[in-house]
C-alpha cells in the first residue's frame, strides 16, 4: 500500500509544486509573503514564533490535531534552501481536495505537523550558512547566543515532539561510501553521545531511516548515504535527539545539473509525506536495524572534474600530470543567480581522488591560451560565431574598457579589463583556462573550468572578468 503511495505521489507531485518559488536563491520575503497568503493563513495554524538578528520574522505553521507531534525545521544554515521548497510544495498538498484526501485526513487526525521553514532568513539573505553575525546556528544549540537558536529549542521543549526532521543540503560533492557515485540524499539518525548508545527513540529514528533507504531505492539507486555520526554536543540534531525525540537529519545534495535542486526537492516532499503515513502506521518498526549500519556513509570528496594524464613542459623536460578542476557558485552584488569561478585543486598523481566528470588526455598537451589583440568597444554584442572563433583560435581572454557592461554578463569567454595579463597563470587555487593539443592543433579547451571541444559552446555557463 505505501509504495503505491509513493508511486502516486511521484506521478502527480507537479500538481504541488508552489511556483512562487522557482529559483533556489529565494529571500524571505518569499517566504513571507506565502506564509501571509490566504492559503496558507486559512487551512493551518500560523504563529510567529520571534524575529532573527535583523528582525526578520521565523513562523510556525501547524496542520492536524493529533496525538503525536512531528517537528520540521528547515533552513537553518541559510544557504540550504532545498528542503524549504518542498516545505511549501507540502503545504500545497495538504490543502488541496482531491485523491489523496484519506491520507490527508490520516495524517490530520493523528499528527500534529509543525513546521519551521527558513529557520535564518538573514543567511538566507545573504546567501550564507551563519546567520546575520557569522554565527553557524548548528554549532549554537549549547550556548543558544542566537534569537533563532532560542526560538528552535523553545519550540522543542513546548511541544516535546515524537518525532525530529532536521533538513539540510549538503556538499553535493560527497560520495556514497567509497564509490564514485554521488550522494543524492544522506540521511543520519544522530547520536546524543560520544557511546552512539542507542535508547528507544534513537532505535525508532534508526529504523524509519532504513525503511526510508528501502524505500526509497527505487528512486534514487545506490545514491542514499548516511551521514557521518560523530558526536557533535553543539549541534541542534544531537541535542534534541537526547531528549527523547526520535530526530532525522536529511541533508540534500544537488543532481549534477540540477543547479535549483528541483528533483531532491521532489525527493524531500516525498520522504516527508512518505514518513508521515510510516509514523502513523507504525510500519518501520518491524525493520531490523542492522539494514541501517549497512547504508554507506558517504564517503569521497570528490572532484568536479579530474583530466589524466595531461603531457605538460617544464623548461626541461615532459611531465604526465592529473588536473583536479572545482567550480564554487558565487553571487554578485544584487544578483541570486550564481556565477561559476573554477579552480585548480590539486595537480600531479590524482589517482586516488574521483572526478564527477573525467576525461582521459592521454595524448593530449597542455598550452596556456591566448589573449586577443583588439581591445573590444562591445562585449555584450558579441555572436555566438564570434565566440567559436576565438575559442578555434585557443583565444580564451578578450580585452575590453567596458566596465559597465561586465556586471551581470554570462558569456562563455574571459575578459580582461586592464593590461595585467595574470589571467594566464595555471597554478594552485587560481582559475583554469587553457587548451589541449595533439599534434599542435586545438583539440580541447578548458574555460573557466568546463572542458569542451572548441565549437561548442553550451557546457560553459559563464566566463571570468579579471
Ligand atoms: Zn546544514
Amino acid at each position: 500500500m505505501t509504495l503505491d503511495f509513493l508511486e502516486k505521489l511521484n506521478n502527480e507531485y507537479d500538481k504541488y509544486f508552489e511556483s512562487v518559488l522557482t529559483q533556489k536563491r529565494f529571500t524571505h520575503s518569499y517566504v513571507k509573503q506565502l506564509i501571509n497568503d490566504s492559503k496558507i493563513q486559512n487551512n493551518f495554524s500560523v504563529k510567529l514564533l520571534g524575529r532573527s538578528i535583523e528582525n526578520r520574522e521565523i513562523y510556525s505553521i501547524e496542520f492536524g490535531v493529533g496525538e503525536s507531534t512531528v517537528l520540521l525545521w528547515s533552513q537553518m544554515h541559510g544557504d540550504e534552501p532545498t528542503a524549504t521548497m518542498a516545505l511549501f510544495d507540502i503545504f500545497n498538498f495538504l490543502l488541496a481536495d482531491d485523491e489523496f484526501n484519506e491520507i490527508r485526513n490520516q495524517i490530520k487526525k493523528n499528527l500534529k505537523l509543525i513546521f519551521v521553514p527558513m529557520l535564518n532568513p538573514d543567511g538566507a539573505e545573504r546567501i550564507t550558512r551563519q546567520n546575520a553575525v557569522g554565527i553557524d546556528l548548528n554549532r549554537d544549540a549549547k550556548r543558544l547566543q542566537s534569537p533563532e537558536s532560542k526560538i528552535l529549542l523553545n519550540l522543542v521543549e513546548e511541544y516535546q515532539p515524537v518525532f525530529g526532521f532536521n533538513l539540510h543540503d549538503q556538499d553535493f560533492r560527497w560520495s556514497v561510501g567509497n564509490t564514485n557515485q554521488l550522494a543524492a540524499i544522506s540521511l543520519l539518525a544522530p547520536v546524543y553521545d560520544y557511546e552512539k548508545s542507542i535508547d528507544s527513540s534513537r532505535l525508532n529514528a534508526i529504523k524509519l531511516v532504513a525503511q526510508l533507504r528501502r524505500s526509497f531505492e527505487k528512486y534514487l539507486p545506490n545514491k542514499i548515504a548516511r551521514y557521518k555520526d560523530d558526536y557533535e554536543p553543539r549541534s541542534f540534531g544531537d541535542l534534541i535527539a537526547g531528549k527523547n525525540i526520535s530526530t532525522i537529519l536529511i541533508e540534500s545534495g544537488r543532481d549534477i545539473n540540477d543547479y535549483n535542486k528541483f528533483f531532491y526537492r521532489k525527493i524531500n516532499f516525498m520522504m516527508l509525506l512518505f514518513s508521515f503515513t510510516e509514523i502513523i502506521n507504525n510500519s518501520y518498526s518491524e525493520i531490523n536495524i542492522t539494514e541501517y549500519f549497512e547504508i554507506p556513509t558517504n564517503g569521497n570528496f570528490m572532484v568536479d572534474l579530474i583530466l589524466r594524464n595531461v603531457t605538460y613542459e617544464t623548461q626541461s623536460e615532459k611531465a604526465l600530470i592529473d588536473i583536479a578542476i572545482n567550480r564554487e557558485e558565487v553571487y554578485k552584488e544584487n544578483s541570486r543567480i550564481p556565477f561559476f569561478k573554477s579552480y585548480i585543486m590539486d595537480i600531479g598523481d590524482l589517482s586516488v581522488f574521483y572526478g564527477i566528470e573525467e576525461f582521459d588526455c592521454t595524448g593530449f598537451e597542455f598550452d596556456l591560451g591566448l589573449i586577443s589583440d583588439e581591445e573590444l568597444k562591445s562585449v555584450s554584442n558579441l555572436k555566438e560565431s564570434d565566440l567559436k572563433k576565438y575559442h578555434e583560435k585557443g583565444i580564451l581572454f578578450l580585452r575590453t574598457n567596458q566596465q559597465t557592461e561586465l556586471n551581470d554578463l554570462r558569456m562563455p569567454i574571459n575578459l580582461i579589463t586592464n593590461q595585467n595579463d595574470s589571467a594566464l597563470e595555471f597554478n594552485l587555487n587560481k582559475p583554469t583556462n587553457f587548451v589541449l593539443k595533439k599534434n599542435n592543433e586545438i583539440k580541447k579547451i578548458v574555460l573557466n573550468g568546463w572542458l569542451c571541444d572548441p565549437d561548442d559552446l553550451s557546457k560553459v555557463k559563464n566566463g571570468l572578468v579579471f
